[in-house]
């Protein structure tokens, strides 16, 4: 016991003083979906992380087979499991992007083994983050609907531009490919809430998503979101604040997913660093 002790206690002072990398285990869930390659693909090219272990849907074509090969990066060794139970306790970091229901059990498996989470699962509910924010002392996760930098230097963008154009119509347009399930996205209603806090308004009361027929005119509080479908855009966000004689456009577009996977990798770098707490990309980046 005092002979492990010794090594890990060693093994924290050169991985300190930078004499020696210690890798961090990750274990992808979701991992054969389109986030789940992209995530393993970037994970195998960057220093100081590892994959772990990979697990997707129960009963799923893809259970069994190596997780490396499904996600084009060759073989792993590493056979896709669905019973998180089996492969948890060998990884240090969590990355999850499936559905909301499999996210929020793996938060709370996450929670009970002290193993930190980066969820970028999106369409949770309010009761979701009202369980992740109870948990927030004796947890620790990442969980933001967006992990892109470039995202999120467009929340803090959106955040400056609606201190100064307080007064300006805004409209939020997104669009993304024909096979995404939850509507508006969940950047977009993040943009959309960001401009409301910025205007002190209140979001429920004040967001239009979508017109049709005689809507008369236009509220002048109104924060529109208009939810685009269609081929396979990874994902487009526009903020229109529109004036008098002018509009200004902030716009996203993201032209492929590794831009959200290097996102959550960066992420699980930066969580093992942290103390408990329910962090998003904001923190992550130095943005807040
Ligand atoms: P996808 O459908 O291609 O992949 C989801 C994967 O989860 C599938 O492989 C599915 O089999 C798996 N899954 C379902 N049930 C499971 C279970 N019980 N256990 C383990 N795995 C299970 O979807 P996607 O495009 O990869 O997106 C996944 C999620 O990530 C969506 O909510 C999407 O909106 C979100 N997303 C977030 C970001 C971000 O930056 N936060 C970026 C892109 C997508």
């Amino acid at each position: 016991m005092s002979y492990d002790i010794t090594i890990s206690t060693t093994i924290k002072r050169l991985s300190k003083q930078g004499i020696l990398e210690v890798s961090i285990k990750i274990l992808v869930v979701g991992c054969a979906g389109r986030m789940g390659r992209r995530i393993i693909s970037v994970i195998e090219n960057s220093d100081g992380v590892e994959l772990g272990a990979g697990l997707d849907m129960p009963g799923g074509p893809y259970i069994g087979l190596d997780a490396g090969e499904v996600a084009g990066v060759g073989k792993k060794n590493i056979p896709i499991s669905s019973n998180i139970s089996q492969v948890v306790d060998d990884c240090d970091v969590i990355i999850d992007f499936s559905v909301p229901s499999v996210s929020l059990e793996n938060f709370l498996t996450a929670h009970e083994k002290g193993k930190a989470i980066i969820i970028g699962t999106t369409g949770m509910s309010e009761e979701h983050y009202k369980t992740f924010d109870a948990m927030a002392k004796t947890s620790r996760a990442v969980i933001a609907p967006n992990m892109s930098v470039g995202v999120n230097a467009l929340f803090k963008l959106v955040s400056e531009a609606s201190k100064i154009l307080g007064d300006y119509d805004v409209e939020i347009v997104e669009m993304h490919h024909n096979q995404k399930v939850d509507a508006p996205s969940g950047t977009g209603v993040r943009l959309a809430s960001i401009v409301a806090h910025e205007m002190n308004r209140d979001l429920d009361k004040v967001a239009k998503y979508g017109r049709n027929g005689k809507e008369g005119v236009r509220p002048k509080n109104e924060i529109g979101i208009m939810t685009l479908r269609g081929g396979d855009v990874v994902g487009e966000h526009t903020v229109i604040f529109a004036g008098l004689g002018e509009r200004v456009e902030l716009t996203h577009r993201a032209g492929s997913r590794d831009n959200f996977a290097t996102g959550a990798v960066l992420a699980s770098k930066w969580i093992v660093k942290q103390q408990n707490g329910i962090y998003d990309m904001q923190d992550v980046l130095g943005l807040r």
